[in-house]
């Protein structure tokens, strides 16, 4: 079969809403990604432009096609990070001047107009600025249309959760926005699942396995019977079954200070190689798992995955591990992910943008913010979107200066604001770009970090009976683009109702982590941002398509005609970076780089989740807190 007509039976030339209008062929084309290692970016633009703009087009959330971080929004990030605006541009001065100025309009930004309005008062003037024509940063919303019913679905940030407890100050926030976390099971509408008994399965790829089959019932089955129905060579099953096992000691003769010690400088595969002596194609089936911080088999620490209980360690006698979700700890999550926290944020902080204020975790899902709102002139807090700032300069020394100047960039054209106050809640290692004035020992803490690259992708399928068929609702692909897919049945709430019946549609929620196994982690991390930021929404498109074909097609799934409606979010600036025994020094908790990197610079404050080195929701809080409380110090107001 000819590549065309093996494209055609994909869907390809199919008429889905892939790509809004405003970001369509221009915009694919230009910037960041097309000055990447010239890679194919025009092919599939000309087709795609010829596409309708998807129904909703303005309306943000609804926008198809390629979201996240998309290149628009990014696009300008290659030139501030050489130096174009080392000198403050040349501006349209808007004369605008603000009590505070806030860069980035995520959780740690909006956090942090929140806490300085608690403060302060609600007549403060502040400006949010973002780059991207929606706010909440990683907290984003994806909304579906088809057949006259429209499916919500979260492009990233998802719950409300994390091994830690929040702290106080998360939590109140939380408690503040009227969050009940613990309607939790309520939100969760598992129940279809459990009635048709879906549960884990794993799908083994042709190209790695041999052979394209899913296999259902991991960790549900014993295992011996799990494996027994892959496509694995004698030597390989039997070594998994093994370590999926009661273990033997496969460091016997260590001490467990030795082996502790020894666990903390090894990665996971090195242990299941080198000391439980597993096949090593047996590691391709671990390829897709890992430990915190979307870190892989080879980059996770032996010391790590043994604490978080993974596979061929229960043998050691290492003492009890003390992870996983302790008591006080959150876990709940909205149809939208935290993209419904980030709006009753802004539902708080200027409730003309929508129809009523105070609005409530029963109303937030269906509310729909009036963007030409967001900024009215006559509101003392405003969020300026499609907003990329270059530069951020104090008014003369930094000792004396009583206001800042903040440079952006605006269809277009640069522009310029002041300030009493700024909180810089964007990435850490665009600080020193926008601040080269900063020390250099603190430049260089600001630029230690490597976001880990990710995608949350959206494919909405007019039905899920092949899912059903398998006795599948997540599957996981350890070899694949796409580690993970799963059914995301939303939740009834308010007037939105979730998806309970395999004959209607749902969204599939495909995640990803390009990384580059064998390489250091920050290398794998920055390979995998590059890979997202070269590769164009036709070649993603294509990518999924064919995933879901090969793995659902024996199970009656078309991939021509079941999906229809898909939205990427690529997301190559993903979680924070945090550290781990195995690619970072030890060193005492204060000469962290993050800790050294947020120090505040006259009246410039770091909020984000990068100055937490820690990728959660309370974490971006809990620093838009700290951000906030340095500044009130500084002015002698606490
Ligand atoms: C796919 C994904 C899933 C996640 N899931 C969870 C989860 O389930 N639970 C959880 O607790 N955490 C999760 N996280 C982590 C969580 O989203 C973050 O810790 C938190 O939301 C970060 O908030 P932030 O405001 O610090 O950063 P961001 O959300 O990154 O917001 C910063 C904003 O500043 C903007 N910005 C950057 N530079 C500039 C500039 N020069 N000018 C203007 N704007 C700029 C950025 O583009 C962005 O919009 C997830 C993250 C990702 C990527």
């Amino acid at each position: 079969m000819s590549e065309r007509s093996a494209h055609r039976d994909l869907g390809m030339g199919r008429r889905i809403p892939r790509r809004d209008f405003l970001n369509g062929l221009a915009i694919g084309i230009t910037g960041a990604l097309a000055s990447r290692n010239g890679r194919a970016v025009a092919s599939s633009a000309g087709r795609i432009d010829t596409q309708p703009a998807a129904p909703g087009a303005l309306y943000p959330p609804a926008r198809t096609g390629l979201r996240g971080n998309y290149p628009a929004a990014v696009r300008d990030f290659d030139a501030m990070q050489a130096g174009a605006y080392r000198q403050f541009p040349a501006v349209v001065d808007t004369g605008e001047n603000y009590d505070l100025a806030i860069v980035g309009g995520g959780i740690s930004g909006l956090a942090a107009a929140h806490f300085w309005r608690r403060a302060l008062g609600t007549g403060q003037r502040i400006l949010i600025l973002d780059n991207h024509d929606d706010f909440g940063g990683h907290a984003k919303r994806n909304e579906l249309a088809y057949q006259g019913r429209t499916f919500v679905g979260y492009g990233g940030t998802m719950g409300i959760a994390t091994p830690y407890p929040y702290s106080y100050t998360a939590k109140r926030l939380v408690e503040e926005l009227g969050i009940q976390v613990e309607r939790n099971a309520e939100f969760q509408n598992r129940d279809a699942f459990q009635a048709l008994n879906l549960g884990p399965g794993v799908f083994f790829d042709k190209e790695h396995f041999g052979e394209d089959r899913v296999v259902p019932g991991n960790g549900r089955i014993p295992w011996p019977d799990f494996f027994a129905k892959a496509p694995l060579s004698e030597a390989v099953r039997k070594d998994l079954i093994r370590v999926h096992g009661q273990n033997a000691d496969y460091m016997a003769g260590m001490s467990v200070e030795h082996k502790l010690a020894t666990l903390a400088t090894i990665s996971w595969q090195d242990f299941l190689v080198k000391y439980a002596k597993v096949h090593p194609d047996a590691i391709l089936f671990f390829r897709g798992q890992g430990g915190r911080n979307n870190k892989r088999v080879d980059t996770t620490p032996a010391l790590e995955a043994a604490q978080r209980g993974s596979v061929g360690f229960n043998g050691l006698g290492l003492p009890p591990r003390g992870e996983g979700f302790r008591e006080a700890s959150y876990t709940f999550h909205f149809p939208d992910g935290n993209a419904s926290l980030a709006r009753l944020l802004v539902n708080r902080l200027i409730p003309s943008a929508f129809s009523a204020p105070n609005l409530t975790m029963d109303t937030i899902v269906q509310a729909r913010p009036d963007y030409a709102k967001l900024d009215a002139a006559g509101s003392a807090t405003r969020v300026r979107l499609s907003s990329t700032v270059v530069r951020v300069q104090h008014d003369g020394d930094v000792e004396r200066a009583r206001s800042v100047r903040i440079g952006y960039l605006r269809d277009g054209k640069m522009h310029a604001v002041r300030a009493s106050n700024v909180v810089l809640a964007c990435n850490n290692a665009l600080i020193g770009v926008l601040m080269p004035e900063l020390p250099a020992e603190q430049k260089e803490a600001l630029a230690y970090p490597a976001k880990v690259p990710m995608m949350y992708n959206n494919v909405l399928v007019r039905r899920w009976t092949s899912f059903a068929h398998l006795g599948v609702s997540n599957v996981s692909s350890p070899c694949m683009l796409h580690t993970g897919t799963s059914l995301d049945p939303g939740s009834t709430v308010g007037s939105y109702r979730g998806v309970t019946t395999p004959d209607e549609p749902i969204i599939v929620h495909m995640t990803s982590n390009p990384n580059k196994p064998g390489l250091p982690r920050k290398d794998q991390n920055r390979a995998g941002a590059e890979q997202l930021l070269s590769t164009t929404f036709e070649q993603f498109e294509l990518e999924i398509r064919r995933h879901l074909a090969a793995m659902l097609g024996p199970a009656g799934f078309d991939p021509a005609a079941d999906i229809v409606g898909l939205t990427v979010n690529r997301w190559p600036y993903g979680y924070a970076y945090t550290y781990d025994t195995l690619a970072d020094p030890d060193v005492p908790p204060e000469h962290r780089p993050h800790v050294i990197g947020r120090r505040r610079f006259g009246h410039v404050t770091i909020a984000n989740a990068d100055a937490g080195a820690a990728a959660f929701t309370n974490q971006a809080i809990d620093e838009a807190h700290r951000a906030v409380e340095e500044l009130l110090v500084k002015n002698g107001l606490t």
